[in-house]
């Protein structure tokens, strides 16, 4: 029995390519870079099911161009890059990687706070440069994580998992989510998001991309900020106007900023390169060996889900699925 085609964007992790050649005929992206649009419509104009990255736009124009088009697996759990009603309309499956990158991206939300409000890369700069001289009391002071107030912006499964770490630190910690969410191993708090803005110390946005979530802070989110908060972003770039993010840097209107995410990635705004008191990731929050390979794994497991008919254990638009088989 022939193989099915599987067109894929980018090489994966090793193990995850041994699998996917046993079970598919494949294409792929040679180059250790994005597919470029014209690489996108050969790819998918031929093969069965596409995979692809949180860096590939797949636009309703990209979706029609094969009928015989069955899935759109993303390498990721966030698929705002992805025409998801397109591709309901043109019964076309999307699927994504939730779960198996939750504690990873917690961690690193976790890495950038400390980061930012213990001043490590800076810090780390600085030793380099061969400019510490000795233990000095006003060097590199910063602030305190134990005992403060902890802040989440979309309690989902990467956020409760952010707030759940807080307990090791004695800290409150509340939430900002559509519905109430019951976290497990830890006391956290559903509040507005006003009041969260205005009572938090670490501030870690954790919600989805969407039409609705599109600069969920903006200059009046930064204004009603404590002089000393501190944000974190392990989400999507555009939920925070980064125009916005540096003037509110720029004034001292909050602390500091730690983000693995941009508006417009990966161009980064060039004040936020300038700036001390701000600690930047090249978007690595599912960046461990062990995730990415398991994320790879889900990701095929779900086209071969939904080409055999089976219900896949991610799927965005289940609603498809009995178009498809
Ligand atoms: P999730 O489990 O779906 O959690 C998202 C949470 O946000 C849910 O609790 C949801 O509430 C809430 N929410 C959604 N829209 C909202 C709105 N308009 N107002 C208030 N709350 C809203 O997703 P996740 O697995 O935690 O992932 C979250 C995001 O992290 C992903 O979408 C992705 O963009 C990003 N991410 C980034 C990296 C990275 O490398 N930096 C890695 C992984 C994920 P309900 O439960 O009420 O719907």
């Amino acid at each position: 029995m022939s193989k099915p085609k599987l067109y894929l964007t980018r090489i994966l992790p090793e193990e995850v390519m041994d699998y996917i050649s046993t079970k598919f005929e494949l294409r792929f992206n040679m180059e250790n870079r994005i597919a470029t649009r014209e690489e996108l419509i050969e790819g998918i104009k031929w093969c069965d099911a596409l995979l692809c990255l949180l860096s590939d736009k797949i636009d309703a124009e990209l979706l029609s161009l094969n009928p015989n088009l069955k899935c759109v697996s993303n390498y990721a759990v966030g698929y705002n890059n992805i025409d998801v009603a397109a591709a309901t309309r043109l019964g076309i499956a999307v699927c994504n990687t939730p779960g198996v990158l939750t504690e990873s991206t917690a961690d690193l939300a976790w890495a950038l706070m400390f980061a930012v409000a213990r001043r490590i890369a800076e810090g780390d700069a600085f030793t380099r440069a061969g400019l510490f001289e000795g233990w000095a009391p006003k060097l590199m002071q910063g602030y305190d994580v134990f005992g403060s107030t902890l802040g989440v912006i979309g309690a989902g499964r990467i956020g409760s998992a952010v707030a759940r770490r807080a307990s090791g630190f004695n800290m409150r910690v509340l939430y900002f989510n559509r519905s109430k969410k019951k976290i497990d191993n830890c006391e956290a708090t559903q509040v507005g998001l006003d009041y969260l803005l205005k009572e938090s110390d670490f501030i870690s946005l954790n919600i989805p991309y969407t039409s609705e979530t599109h600069h969920i802070i903006n200059e009046k989110e930064l204004s009603l900020m404590k002089r000393n908060a501190i944000i974190i972003n392990t989400a999507r770039g555009a939920c925070i106007n980064e125009v916005a993010l540096v003037e509110a840097l720029r004034k001292g209107l909050i602390a500091g900023a730690g983000l693995d995410v941009y508006e417009h990635e990966p161009e980064i705004m060039p004040e936020l390169l300038t700036m001390q008191n701000v600690v930047l990731l090249p978007h690595i929050g599912s960046a461990t060996y062990k995730t990415r390979k398991v994320m790879g794994l889900l990701a095929v497991e779900n086209i071969l889900d939904v080409l055999s008919g089976r219900i896949p254990q991610a799927i965005v638009n289940n609603e498809v699925l009995a178009k498809i088989n």
